[in-house]
């Protein structure tokens, strides 16, 4: 099974994905991933890389392309494989139809964990700090036990990160779904889109994931 799995942040991606791979036993391949095991083995792309990653630029997809298909061309794909991170362009998701073509592999099937925006920027922006003892809260994960007050110092002063701010968060999805629609309607057309409602709880959101992979 040839997966891709997609999803804004906050819509629980990160775990269906340790969820699948545990279930399934194929292998996790995610960018980041790639990247770092490219670098360390001193592979020529993971060299390239690691000199547009020193200098803060971001790696032309040319590069990026060349680590996924080293990637995809080892033997623990044979029986299958999840990506994750990848593709985030339409030119990468062009190019990895032509290397799975050489590599007499196709995708099976395009996950796309869909959590409306309103309730990512709960989860996103839920953060808050207490302003007297820094004591960590979230608004849906992690409250104080009693509205207002903080559990460790009883201070009842609190302030968010910048990072955290709804108005942030906001805008950090908005570049995310600007980026990630050209992608989802590319596999629509493609018949191969399988989007799950992942507003609900992991093991529900899970036996959907689990239809769709033995479906
Ligand atoms: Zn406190």
């Amino acid at each position: 099974m040839n997966l891709i799995l997609m999803g804004l942040p906050g819509a629980g991606k990160g775990t269906q994905a340790e969820k699948i791979i545990d279930a399934y036993g194929i292998p996790h391949i995610s960018t980041g991933d790639m990247f770092r095991a490219a670098m360390k083995n001193e592979t020529a792309l993971g060299l390239e890389a690691k000199s547009y990653i020193d200098k803060g630029a971001l790696v032309p997809d040319d590069v990026t392309n060349g680590i996924v298909k080293e990637r995809l061309a080892e033997p623990d794909t044979e029986k299958g494989f999840l990506l994750d991170g990848f593709p985030r362009t339409l030119d990468q998701a062009e190019a990895l139809d032509a290397m799975l073509s050489d590599l007499n592999k196709k995708i099976d099937a395009v996950i796309d964990i869909h959590v409306g925006e309103e309730v990512l920027v709960e989860r996103l922006a839920g953060r808050f700090i207490c302003r007297n003892c820094g004591a960590t809260y979230h608004k849906l994960f992690n409250p104080t036990k009693v509205e207002g007050t903080c559990d460790r110092c009883g201070g009842h002063e609190f302030y968010q990160r910048e990072d955290d701010k709804p108005e942030t968060v906001k805008n950090r999805l908005a570049i995310n779904i600007k980026n990630s629609e050209p992608i989802l309607a590319y596999y629509k057309e493609q018949g191969l889109l399988q989007a799950i409602d992942g507003d609900r709880e992991i093991d529900d959101v899970f036996v959907d994931v689990k239809q769709i992979i033995e479906g």
